[in-house]
């Protein structure tokens, strides 16, 4: 995604040939400054207006090629358990899926590792045989 339209870059394209731009805030002539919600602005003006920095470029650095995979991560925990399970539960059962049509054991491997961790596991398999014991005629 560009970040300038066709008159910014043009503007910025023409005051970079005569060697300096004026800032819309300070006046300034500066060799090289930031477009911030429309105006040309020198990089000292710039630092002053970030949250409008912010505002106009937090999704386009936060998706940039640089910084999506950390952005990835930011995101995901920035959503709550409810969130987070209702984009995982179809994925886990895709990835069950491919797992039985391939051979893969990932999903087993985890699931042995988690029963090891979680400390509830040999009480809910007692549970549950006892019930199927307790339908049986
Ligand atoms: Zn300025």
């Amino acid at each position: 995604m560009d970040l300038l339209s066709g008159a910014e870059r043009r503007y910025l394209e023409e005051t970079r040939r005569e060697g300096a731009f004026r800032c819309a805030q300070c006046g300034e002539r500066s060799a090289y400054g930031l477009c911030v919600g429309g105006q040309f602005l020198c990089e000292f003006c710039a630092d002053g207006a970030a949250e409008k920095l912010k505002a106009q470029y937090a999704v386009v650095y936060a998706e940039s090629q640089e910084q999506f995979s950390q952005f990835l991560r930011w995101w995901f925990d920035s959503l709550t358990q409810a969130e987070q399970e209702d984009i995982l539960r179809p994925v886990y059962r895709q990835q069950k899926e491919c797992e039985r049509i391939t051979g893969s054991r990932k999903i087993q491997t985890v699931a042995e590792e988690f029963c090891s961790e979680s400390g509830g596991f040999r009480d809910f398999i007692r549970s549950r045989m006892k019930e199927e014991l307790e339908e049986l005629p």
